[in-house]
């Protein structure tokens, strides 16, 4: 039987991340000394290729100066990096994604209106590891009450008389709508007001969406992605429910699938990316499954 390939309808980048990528290489092409202030993209392939046009990349605040061109990434900031680039005159462009900016508005908001914030997202409950974006947007409110896991919330404490509750852009929109639905009945019950936001970011549903469609399909799935980019982690998860799934952070561990005969011949094969992944590497490794399968 013949090897078939396809790639999702709607997969890899989505604009928030695209956005950064393309103002990053437009600024270095205007002649500025652009520096990346942290990992712009859970994608190898691509800090590599922007190394490779001198924008470098720095870890800690503390490291950057004047007349470093400095790009805020699209995960978002807390208001003390912005603070420090303006009180040392550090020149930036912020490329936080506009979903992220509106849910650090609106909890800045309702932090001072009153609203104690609670913030569902991936803040390291068992990983001990925080989303960046959870770090950013925690910083544009008074310490929000951070939830992950549904058994959290029976510990919430509830000395506060009015509670505003929005959700990390990348955390699972079902998982997060079966624990608002809990934590309302929760509040209702002693008699809290709760007010709350389905924030979750609608380009990742849609991929995830498409990719679960033809999942469905496939024999087989490849996830292409950053191991350590949440996203492509979700996504994984939900395709691998439907069909024998694999994930590849680049095409040698295709080849490493290939060799080990876990995709073979007559395989009808579908391809997705997450939301920091290009859609070249889906396209380089669709041509290379078919040429040698
Ligand atoms: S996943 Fe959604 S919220 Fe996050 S950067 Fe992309 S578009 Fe923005």
């Amino acid at each position: 039987m013949e090897t078939r390939v396809k790639i999702s309808e709607v997969c890899c980048l989505c604009y928030g991340a695209k956005r950064a990528l393309t103002k990053s290489v437009e600024a270095k092409k205007e002649g500025k000394n652009v520096v990346l202030f942290k990992e712009i993209l859970h994608n190898k392939r691509v800090v590599q290729e922007l190394q490779k046009l001198n924008i470098v990349e720095k870890e800690n605040l503390e490291d950057l100066q004047k007349g470093d061109f400095v790009i805020l990434r699209a995960h978002g900031e807390g208001k003390g990096t912005y603070r420090y680039l303006d009180s040392r005159n550090i020149e930036y462009l912020d490329c936080t994604c506009p979903n992220v900016l509106s849910i650090n508005k609106l909890v800045e908001k309702k932090n001072s209106e009153g609203y104690k914030i609670i913030l569902i997202g991936k803040y390291g409950y068992k990983t001990g590891k925080m989303h960046p974006e959870v770090l950013g947007t925690s910083n544009w409110c008074d310490s929000p009450i951070l939830i992950e896991e549904e058994e959290e919330i029976d510990t919430i404490n509830l000395s506060s008389e009015k509670y505003f509750l929005a959700v990390q852009t990348t955390f699972s929109q079902e998982k997060a709508l079966k624990m608002i639905d809990k934590i309302s009945k929760k509040m209702q019950q002693f008699g809290k007001k709760f007010e709350f936001k389905d924030t979750t970011c609608n380009a990742q549903r849609v991929i995830n969406e498409k990719s679960v469609k033809l999942a469905k399909e496939a024999d087989k799935m490849i996830v292409v992605g950053g191991k350590n980019s949440s996203n492509t982690k979700e996504l994984f998860n939900n395709v691998s429910t439907y069909t024998t799934s694999f994930f590849a952070e680049s095409i040698d561990d295709v080849k490493a699938l290939i060799k080990d005969k876990k995709i073979v011949k007559g395989d009808y094969i579908g391809l997705t990316g997450g939301a920091s992944t290009i859609i070249e590497e889906l396209n380089e490794i669709r041509d290379y499954i078919l040429k040698v399968l």
